[in-house]
């Protein structure tokens, strides 16, 4: 969805180059999306979700959202769909507007929260407090939505400490899930005005990383699933909107290497050979070698040869260290 419902304009945002969308969707263009991408899937068991996001659901115009929900609906009614999230503004959302969304079958609501320091929200201009994201997350587990509180790391006046207490208001708001966005300075924006004057610093690829891995620990030990970490490539960034900013195509996989690289770090008992197997979950395998081998080329600093294997029913974020002989 365009931009098109919001009468703000926080520092950051120009809604049409991250959503990738110039104009409103019309209905049969997003019947034949939602088709499209259901051709794609294989047969079999699955959970598949329409999502609308980009702009503010709940703020756009009523009959648009009624001719959106509509086709959702008949989507899930079908049984083609398991269910439909939206994304809004946290002070667009009250009972009726939940009322509604329930009526249709939504089954996950997410607010763009990016902080709950007020400083910060005020300096990027988000036109809201902490308060209404916190009365809207109420409102929302109240009527028995799935939650999600999406976050944005190196805001104008932001701080590591400021963004872990961020994430640890969103772990005690009770969201079921999260995003971590690390702020980028997108061309057209006020945030590039900032940027050029000198006021505002972004942060660095290690920072974010960095930060990043931090927030995702905390999130994890509260069971709050992260399920984005740093802009896709495919919602519509291309190389020319980006003025500054810690953005990396595969920004996840990043986090997701320093995690096991800290693993790696943290773990004191490592074999007396010179060769070892490392054994990680076979879907994490990427990861725990590392972007680019780094994990792997950071071991062989220590041993000779360091072999991963990929072991299916291995816990997630775990491993076996043997010696290779
Ligand atoms: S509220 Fe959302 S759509 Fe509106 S300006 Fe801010 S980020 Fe963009």
């Amino acid at each position: 969805m365009p931009e098109l419902a919001c009468p703000f304009q926080c520092v950051f945002c120009d809604q049409h180059r991250i959503s990738g969308m110039e104009d409103v969707p019309e209905a049969h263009k997003v019947i034949h999306l939602i088709e499209r991408n259901l051709s794609t899937f294989p047969d079999g068991p699955k959970t598949v979700e329409i999502a609308f996001f980009g702009g503010n659901f709940t703020g756009l115009p009523g009959n648009l959202q009624l001719i959106y929900l509509e086709i959702a609906q008949k989507f899930l009614i079908k049984g083609l769909v398991q269910g439909i999230r939206i994304s809004t503004r946290p002070d667009y959302i009250d009972l009726e507007k939940l009322q509604l969304l329930r009526n249709y079958g939504v089954t996950t609501i997410e607010l763009g929260a990016q902080s709950l320091d007020a400083e910060v929200l005020r300096m990027s201009g988000r036109g809201h407090g902490p308060e209404a994201v916190e009365r809207a997350s109420k409102l929302i587990l109240q009527y028995g939505f799935r939650l999600g509180l999406q976050m944005m790391i190196g805001l104008p006046h932001d701080t590591f400490e400021k963004s872990y207490e961020t994430a640890k208001r969103i772990i005690e708001l009770g969201a079921h899930e999260t995003r971590i966005y690390p702020c980028l300075v997108i061309k057209g924006t006020a945030l590039e005005q900032m940027y050029l004057r000198g006021d505002y610093r972004v942060l660095t690829l290690e920072q974010a990383v960095d930060w990043s891995l931090r927030l995702w620990q905390l999130f994890a030990e509260a069971g709050v699933k992260v399920i984005r970490l740093g802009l896709h490539p495919s919602e519509g960034l291309n190389g020319d909107d980006l003025v500054a900013g810690p953005y990396h195509p595969s920004f996840k996989e990043l986090v997701m290497t320093a995690l096991w690289r800290d693993m790696f770090e943290k773990h004191s008992v490592w074999p007396k050979s010179d060769s070892v197997i490392i054994e990680v979950p076979a879907n994490e395998l990427g990861v725990a070698v590392g972007h680019k081998a780094s994990n792997r080329n950071w071991l062989k600093k220590s041993y000779r040869e360091v072999v991963f294997r990929g072991k299916y029913g291995q816990e997630p974020q775990s491993f076996l260290i043997k010696p290779n002989n």
